[in-house]
C-alpha cells in the first residue's frame, strides 16, 4: 500500500491560470480565464460551479489537456501538465459533457479498447468489474447502439475509469437526465469518493453542488469568486430578497444602512437580508425610513445569482450580475 505520506495534498492545483481564446477576422480576441487559483484538496468531492460562459469548460479542457492555457500553473497529482503531460493525464479521467457512443462496439469492447489506449496490461483491466458497477453487465456484449441514454452516460463513466485514475472529473453530469438516473449517479459518485477517488463535479444545479459536494467553487467571469466546504458557502445563503416596486421612480435604489440593495428592472429594487437577523417587516420599515414610497412587494427564496450577489457585492469593479 502507499503511503499517505506519498500522496500529493491537492489532486489538483491551479495557479494564476489565464487563457485567452484568439481572435479572428470577425471576433476579438476572448479572455475565457482572468488568473484562477484554484486547489482540490486530494479525497474530495469538488463542484465548480458557475453560470454560461463563466469558463468552466474552459479550466476543465485545460485540465485534460485538450486546451492550451495562455499562461499559469497546472498540476494534477503532483504532476506539472507542461513538465510531465503523460503522467498528469494518466492520473485523470474525464467524463465529457456530451455522449460519444462507440456505435461499432459492445460497451465490454469499448472498455477493453480505451484500457488498451491508456496501455493498461491486459492482466490489469477491470471492464467486468466497472460494467458490474455502472449497471451495465447484461449489455456487457450489447451493441452500443442498442443502450438507452442513460446507459450510454453509465458507459462513459466507465469509460474514464478504466486506467484507474485519482482524479475524475464529471463535466455536467447530470444535464438533461431523468431524476432516476440522476439518483443512481450521485450514488455511484458517492461511493468511488469513499473509496478514494477525487472527483470535480461541474454543474450548473446548485442542488446538485448542495448534496454532492463536501466543497465547492464558483466561477465567474473567468475568475474564482469563493472557494470553500459546501457548509460555509451555504451559510452565506441564508438570505431572502425582497423585491419592491416604488410607487414613484426613484433616480436610484435607495442605500439601506446594514442591507443589500441592487436594482431590478423596471425601477424596482431588491433588498436582501438574512434570516435570523431580520424580517421582512423590518426591510419594509427601513424602506419607508428611506422615503420611498411602496406600491407592491414580493419575497424570493435565494439562487445560486444570490450567491453571486453577496459574494461581489461591495466591489465597485465587479457590476451586479442581476443589475444589467
Ligand atoms: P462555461 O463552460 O462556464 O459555460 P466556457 O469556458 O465555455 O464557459 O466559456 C468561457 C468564455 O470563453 C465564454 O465567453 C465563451 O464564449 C468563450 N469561449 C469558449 N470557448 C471558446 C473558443 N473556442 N473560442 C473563443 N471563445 C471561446
Amino acid at each position: 500500500m502507499t503511503s499517505s505520506a506519498d500522496l500529493p495534498d491537492f489532486a489538483i492545483e491551479v495557479r494564476g491560470l489565464k487563457k485567452t481564446y484568439a481572435g479572428s477576422k470577425k471576433a476579438p480576441p476572448k479572455v475565457a480565464l482572468k488568473g484562477v487559483d484554484l486547489v482540490v484538496p486530494r479525497g474530495s468531492l469538488f463542484g465548480l460551479l458557475g453560470p454560461n460562459g463563466a469558463g468552466k469548460s474552459t479550466l476543465i479542457n485545460i485540465l485534460a489537456g485538450v486546451v492550451n492555457k495562455s499562461e499559469g500553473e497546472v498540476r494534477i497529482w503532483g504532476r506539472d501538465i507542461d513538465a510531465q503531460p503523460r503522467a498528469a493525464r494518466a492520473a485523470l479521467g474525464v467524463v465529457p459533457q456530451e455522449i460519444v457512443a462507440d456505435v461499432f462496439f459492445t460497451p465490454r469492447e469499448a472498455l477493453e479498447v480505451q484500457a488498451g489506449f491508456y496501455g493498461v496490461p491486459r492482466g490489469e483491466r477491470r471492464s467486468d468489474e466497472l460494467l458490474a458497477a455502472l449497471g451495465l453487465s447484461d449489455k456487457a456484449n450489447a451493441y452500443v447502439r442498442a443502450l438507452s441514454g442513460g446507459m450510454k452516460r453509465r458507459l462513459m463513466v466507465a469509460k474514464a475509469l478504466v486506467h484507474n485514475p485519482p482524479v475524475l472529473i464529471l463535466d455536467e453530469p447530470t444535464a438533461g437526465v431523468d431524476v432516476e438516473l440522476r439518483r443512481q449517479l450521485w450514488e455511484y459518485v458517492r461511493r468511488i469518493n469513499a473509496e478514494g477517488v477525487t472527483i470535480l463535479l461541474t454543474t450548473h444545479y446548485l442542488e446538485e453542488a448542495q448534496e454532492l459536494c463536501d466543497t465547492i467553487a464558483i466561477v465567474n467571469r473567468g475568475e474564482v469568486v469563493v472557494s470553500e466546504p459546501t457548509a460555509t458557502l451555504l451559510r452565506r445563503l441564508d438570505t431572502r430578497n425582497v423585491v419592491v416596486t416604488p410607487d414613484a421612480p426613484l433616480p436610484a435604489p435607495p442605500a439601506l444602512r446594514g442591507l443589500q440593495v441592487a436594482a431590478r428592472p423596471n425601477g424596482a429594487f431588491a433588498v436582501t437580508y438574512r434570516l435570523g437577523e431580520g424580517t421582512v417587516e423590518q426591510v419594509l420599515a427601513a424602506v419607508r425610513a428611506a422615503g420611498v414610497g411602496i406600491k407592491d412587494i414580493a419575497t424570493e427564496d435565494p439562487d445560486l445569482e444570490d450567491v453571486f450577489l453577496a459574494l461581489t457585492y461591495g466591489d465597485p469593479s465587479r457590476p451586479s450580475p442581476t443589475a444589467d
